[in-house]
């Protein structure tokens, strides 16, 4: 197996694949709440399209898959696909992005196919202020999932975009979940990827920000050493069995070590979370093209690719970010 290797020298090992655009939440800073044109079933990648291309990943050293979407759980097929993968030699790790409202009665099964991390999307651990925020009344089955995934001893980060005005009340009881549980809870900062191109903040909520906060109600917390290709600044709070992560997803500080690949659901690939997508795998195998030169292309997408974030923005064939993350797969 050779590794690939980008043109700035990172190895790309991990593949962000979205599985479906469609969601069961319409979160204000992700989706607007009416009017989503979702993306036709025909143009979506099919399982089989989806699995022949982790295919070829692996044999160029992708070893981590994450599936997120939209709300993966949402498209049916989806855990005979998650079985699929387990199969695939070389594959070490597939973890998974959820808001968790349907993910509950899964866990049990999850855990049989060996999915071993799986990141749940929460932004508040108030009913009212997660349904102001999600638009959705869901709390509960969240909740239950959250039970569920520790219950069955499945590695869980609780992810949390921090959001001026709506939810910065929830940072302290968030970490307190630290507490007891050996979950690690992540910070993200809020990124422009809502659907509209709207981007008011009353104040941005950063990263020393969200660190001061924290710092406030607990002055012992201490930094802790990032894993390589880490997007997330790691934290613990004395005496706490889990951890705490802040994610600088807007400021992009991370990109230096970024080992990541996308795929979107109609098979756009994307180098960079803020390019606008770099060619489309579904036209090429729809065409006939066979596994070499599929290769060939990604491979070349590799040999191109930003230094960064920035750069990458700065090259949009579509101007300003604005795409939902359930079309990019967040
Ligand atoms: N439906 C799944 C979920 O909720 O986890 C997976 C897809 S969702 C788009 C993945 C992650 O992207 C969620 O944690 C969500 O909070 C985050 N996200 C979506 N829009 C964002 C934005 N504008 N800024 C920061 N994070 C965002």
């Amino acid at each position: 197996m050779n590794q690939v290797i980008d043109n700035h020298g990172r190895p790309i090992n991990y593949l962000r694949l979205a599985v479906t655009d469609r969601c069961n939440l319409r979160c204000f800073y992700c989706m607007p709440e009416e009017g989503i044109k979702y993306v036709p079933k025909p143009h979506l990648l099919t399982w089989e399209e989806m699995e022949r291309v982790i295919r070829i990943l692996v044999r160029m050293g992708v070893d981590k898959v994450r599936i997120t979407g939209g709300e993966p759980f949402v498209r049916r097929g989806i855990m005979e696909f998650l079985e699929e993968l387990s199969q695939i030699e070389g594959l070490q790790q597939i973890n998974i992005t959820t808001n968790g409202v349907l993910t509950a009665p899964l866990v049990p099964d999850l855990k049989r196919i060996g999915i071993k991390s799986v990141n749940l999307s929460l932004d508040s651990l108030d009913r009212q202020r997660f349904f102001d925020i999600t638009r959705r009344d869901e709390f509960p089955n969240v909740w239950q999932t959250f039970e569920a995934l520790q219950a069955y001893n499945i590695s869980t980060k609780i992810n949390t975009v921090v959001m001026s005005g709506k939810n910065t009340d929830d940072i302290i009881p968030m970490a307190e979940l630290t507490r007891h549980s050996a979950v690690s809870v992540r910070f993200i900062e809020e990124m422009p990827f809502n659907g509209d191109g709207a981007h008011e903040y009353q104040e941005f909520w950063n990263y020393p920000r969200i660190l001061d906060e924290l710092k406030k109600a607990y002055p012992g917390i201490y930094k802790l050493p990032d894993p390589p290709a880490s997007t997330s600044y790691n934290y613990q709070i004395p005496g706490h069995q889990g951890t705490i992560g802040i994610i600088a997803a807007f400021s992009r500080t991370f990109c230096g070590t970024c080992n990541r690949l996308r795929l979107t659901p109609q098979g756009q690939f994307r180098t960079c979370l803020y390019d606008d997508g770099v060619f489309n795998i579904r036209d090429l195998i729809r065409q006939g093209l066979n596994d070499e030169t599929l290769q060939t292309y990604i491979y070349e997408a590799l040999q191109n690719r930003a230094k960064d974030g920035f750069e990458a923005e700065a090259r949009r064939k579509v101007g300003v970010v604005s795409e939902s993350m359930s079309t990019i797969g967040g």
